[in-house]
């Protein structure tokens, strides 16, 4: 596969899925659960609700088939609920893990018992989840983890350690990779399986973050008991199960996210306005600029949908996804406080926050460094001969 070869095909919108974005929006204007509280557990308990309010409105879960839970239509259906989500400004579903990232891994990879198991509780948020991958000495090099998995009959017991586990102290299970064949190196012999946050070996520890917020932890694992029968493709077949729950990672998430960017852009653009400085010519060429790599972006997120609707993803090319939306998202809160000025850098405000949160763009779902790799190898085929 080189760059030449990369599917064109675009995701484009039916009647139908404009009457939906219609309601949808009609429905956000009518429910906004306006701003979030800022004492942490009742935002968390906010956020529950919001999307347990989204749930029985019947818009989690569009394109899941209706005997799990959902409404059985298409990933358009997604896009346009994800779009409506972020025009409309309104907070992301607190279960976004579980929803787009592990049930259709489930539904890919798992078995019916798991599906009927697993599903429905993800939708409503009763059940959260979160993604235990990455370990103290495995992070772009996931083949390397540690943590193992003693087969015993039926059941699996737990040992090791993940880490950067986003949302673990809220979630009630972990889709955990482990390693359950002995002796086994690298991706083979590893299994991806769900862990109960309840049992009593599971100790997740909060990572203090610079912005006083929780988001990431660390989870030790310390003789947990999991059952054979919710190994999600089976053992042994950990790492593709993976590989696909982290193609599920970009997509929907790249749209909504571009969408929320855009919006800062617009309000960035209004102070300058406002501030008479729209007129300054470098001022234009740098939101110009930024502009148009929102622009890249979403023309980059529909074809990657278009790609996953197909099943006809080129491997590596969500990689394009992940490091465009890095560099523009960086570009845009460096630009903001910069042009803002000292007023604006100096204090903590929604600026600086999100500037302090966009370092972290570029080391989520796998760092610029390997998105780079990625494309190199996958894309352009370059090394493929040493
Ligand atoms: C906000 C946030 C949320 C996260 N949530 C989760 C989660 O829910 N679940 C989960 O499992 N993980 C999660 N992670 C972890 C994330 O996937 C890892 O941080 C990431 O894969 C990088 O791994 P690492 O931190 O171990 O860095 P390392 O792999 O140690 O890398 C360190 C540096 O070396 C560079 N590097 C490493 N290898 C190469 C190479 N071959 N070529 C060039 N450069 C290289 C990297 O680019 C990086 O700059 C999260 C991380 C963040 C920041």
């Amino acid at each position: 596969m080189t760059m030449g070869q990369l599917p064109v095909e675009t995701l484009s919108f039916r009647p139908e899925d404009e009457t939906l974005r219609a309601e949808i929006r009609a429905w956000m204007a009518a429910n906004d659960p306006g701003a979030p509280p800022e004492d942490f557990e009742q935002r968390l308990a906010a956020l529950l609700a919001w999307q347990q309010k989204l749930h029985g409105a019947g818009y989690i879960g569009l394109s899941w088939p209706e005997r799990y839970g959902g409404s059985g239509l298409d990933l358009r259906a997604e896009a346009v609920f994800s779009e409506e989500l972020a025009t409309t400004g309104m907070p992301e579903l607190i279960n976004r893990i579980g929803v787009y990232m592990c049930g259709p891994t489930i539904m890919d990879f798992g078995d019916e018992g798991q599906a009927e198991r697993y599903l429905r509780p993800m939708l409503d948020a009763t059940e959260s989840w979160c993604q235990g991958f990455s370990e103290p000495e495995a992070g772009s090099d996931l083949a390397a983890i540690r943590s193992r998995g003693r087969v015993d009959g039926d059941r699996i017991i737990i040992n090791g350690q993940k880490v950067w586990t986003s949302r673990a102290h809220i979630a009630r299970r972990c889709a955990c990779l482990v390693r359950t064949e002995p002796g086994s190196e690298r991706h083979h012999g590893l299994s991806l399986v769900i862990v109960d946050m309840e049992d009593p070996g599971v100790n997740v520890v909060a990572l203090p973050q610079m912005l006083g917020e929780r988001h990431f932890n660390e989870v030790f694992l310390d003789d947990v008991e999991a059952r054979v029968e919710d190994v999600i493709g089976g053992l042994g077949n950990g790492w593709a199960a993976a590989m696909r729950m982290l193609s599920y990672e970009r997509g929907l998430f790249v749209l909504e996210r571009q969408i929320r960017l855009r919006r800062a852009l617009d309000e960035l653009a209004d102070r300058m306005l406002e501030s008479g400085r729209a007129s300054e010519r470098g001022v234009r060429e740098r939101l110009g600029r930024i502009h148009t790599g929102l622009e890249l972006l979403k023309a980059q997120g529909y074809r990657t949908l278009a790609g996953q609707a197909a099943d006809d993803l080129p491997a590596g090319s969500t990689s394009i996804d992940k490091l465009h939306l890095s560099r523009v998202e960086q570009d845009l809160f460096a630009t903001a406080v910069d042009l803002l000025g000292p007023e604006v850098a100096l204090t903590y405000n929604q600026w600086t926050h999100d500037l302090l949160e966009g370092r972290s763009v570029s080391i989520y779902g796998g760092s610029t460094e390997i998105q780079l790799n990625i494309i190199s190898k996958q894309l352009l085929g370059l090394g493929a001969s040493r």
